[in-house]
C-alpha cells in the first residue's frame, strides 16, 4: 500500500489497492481496533473541527480507516454528517494537494507521495475540460457549472464571469477550489449505503458515540430546522398552493412532500400542513409520505433536482441564489448556513411553542 493512497484515499487507485489486498472489511472492523479508532477519529474530527484529524503514522491503518469511516457515516445515516464528512475530507485533500503542487513546482517533479495537478485533473476526467492560458486557466462552462454550484460567493456566478466560446476564465486558486469540489462530490457519492449486519454490530459503540457528538453539537438543526421563509422559491410556491387549497399535479405533490421529508418533517407534521387543503385526503397523504420516506417502500426518495423541477415547470420565481445551486436542498442548506444562529433559535422556539400549544388544545 502506497503512502500516496493513504494521503488521498478517495483516488481510484487507492480503492483498487484496498480491493487488491482482498481486505475484508468485516475482519478489519472486528480485529483491527487501530483502524476503527482512526476511522472514528476521522468522522468526529469532521464534525468538531471540519478536518479529518491527525493521519495515522501507519500507511495501512490510515488507508483502511477511510472505507471504515464511510461505513460509520452510513450507519449514523444523518444527512448533515454526510455533508460535513465529505467537506472535511475535501478540505484536507485541498491542503495536501496544494502543498504537493508547490513542491512539484519547486522540485520540478512530484515525489512518490505527492500528486501533480495533471494527475488530479485526469483522476476526475477534467483534463480535457481545463486548459492553461497565459493569465490562468479556462474551463468548459458545462464542467464549471456543477462544480461551482456549491461554491459560495458572487464571484462564482456565471453572470460575473467573462464567458467566451463556451469557456469560463478562472485563476489557479479557483481551479484548486473546483478540484476540491470534485473531491467532495466523490466522497459524498454513494453515502449513505447499506451496511451488512456483522459490520454494523462490530461498530455499535462508535456509531453511538458519533450520534452523541452530533446531538451535543446540535448540528442536525442545520437541515432539520423547518424555516419556510428560507425555503427555495419553488417549494414556497408549492406550499402556498397547498395552503390555498389548490390541486397539485402528482409530480408537484411528490416534489414538495419529498422536500419536506428531507428537511426532517415527520409524516404527522406533513399531514397537518396539508390538512388546510380542501382536497386533502389524510389516508392518501400518509401513504404517499411514508412511501417517499421509504417506510412503506424499499427506496427513500429525495427531492427532485432543479433540472427535474424545471422540466416539470415547477421551477418558479428563481432568485440570485438559484443561479448558483443545482438542487433545492442545496438552496435551503445555503440559506440556513447563512442565517444568524439567534434567528434560527427563535424559529426553533416558535416551532416548539406551536407544537406545545397544539398538543394542549
Ligand atoms: S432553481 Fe432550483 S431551487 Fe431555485 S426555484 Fe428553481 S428548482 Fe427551485
Amino acid at each position: 500500500m502506497q503512502r500516496l493512497h493513504a494521503r488521498y484515499p478517495f483516488l481510484e487507485a487507492a480503492r483498487e489497492s484496498v480491493a487488491s489486498q482482498t481486505v475484508d472489511l468485516a475482519t478489519v472492523v472486528e480485529q483491527d481496533q487501530a483502524v476503527v479508532d482512526r476511522a472514528h477519529e476521522r468522522v468526529v474530527a469532521a464534525l468538531e473541527a471540519g478536518d479529518t484529524g491527525e493521519p495515522h503514522r501507519d500507511t495501512r491503518t490510515e488507508l483502511l480507516s477511510y472505507p471504515v469511516a464511510r461505513v460509520l457515516v452510513s450507519l449514523v445515516n444523518e444527512r448533515i454528517l454526510v455533508r460535513k464528512y465529505a467537506r472535511a475530507e475535501a478540505e484536507d485533500a485541498f491542503e495536501r494537494f496544494t502543498s504537493d503542487f508547490e513542491e512539484t513546482v519547486e522540485l520540478k517533479s512530484a515525489s512518490n507521495d505527492g500528486l501533480s495537478l495533471e494527475t488530479l485533473l485526469s483522476e476526475f476526467d477534467l483534463e480535457n475540460a481545463v486548459r492553461e492560458v497565459s493569465d490562468g486557466y479556462r474551463i468548459d462552462v458545462g464542467t464549471y457549472l456543477p462544480l461551482a454550484a456549491d461554491c459560495w460567493g458572487d464571484e462564482w456566478r456565471l453572470v460575473n464571469r467573462a464567458l467566451a466560446d463556451g469557456e469560463v476564465p478562472i485563476d489557479e486558486r479557483e481551479l484548486h477550489v473546483l478540484v476540491q469540489e470534485a473531491v467532495r462530490e466523490r466522497v459524498e457519492d454513494g453515502l449513505p449505503f447499506d451496511v451488512p449486519d456483522p459490520i454494523a454490530q462490530a461498530l455499535t459503540e462508535e456509531v453511538e458515540d458519533i450520534h452523541e457528538v452530533l446531538a451535543n453539537l446540535e448540528l442536525t438543526r442545520e437541515i432539520d430546522t423547518v424555516v419556510p421563509d428560507l425555503f427555495p422559491p419553488c417549494m414556497k410556491a408549492l406550499l402556498d398552493s397547498i395552503q390555498k387549497g389548490e390541486h397539485l399535479a402528482h409530480h408537484s405533490r411528490f416534489a414538495i412532500t419529498a422536500f419536506l421529508t428531507s428537511i426532517g418533517m415527520s409524516t404527522d407534521e406533513i399531514v397537518e400542513l396539508y390538512r388546510v387543503n380542501s382536497s386533502f385526503g389524510e389516508e392518501m397523504t400518509r401513504y404517499q409520505t411514508d412511501h417517499i420516506r421509504g417506510d412503506s417502500s424499499p427506496t427513500e426518495y429525495s427531492a427532485p433536482s432543479c433540472a427535474t423541477m424545471q422540466s416539470y415547470g415547477d421551477c418558479v420565481n428563481k432568485d440570485d441564489l438559484c443561479e448558483r445551486i443545482a438542487h433545492p436542498m442545496a438552496y435551503y442548506e445555503n440559506r440556513l448556513d447563512d442565517e444568524d444562529e439567534d434567528d434560527l433559535e427563535d424559529w426553533r422556539k416558535a416551532a416548539e411553542g406551536e407544537g406545545e400549544s397544539e398538543s394542549e388544545a
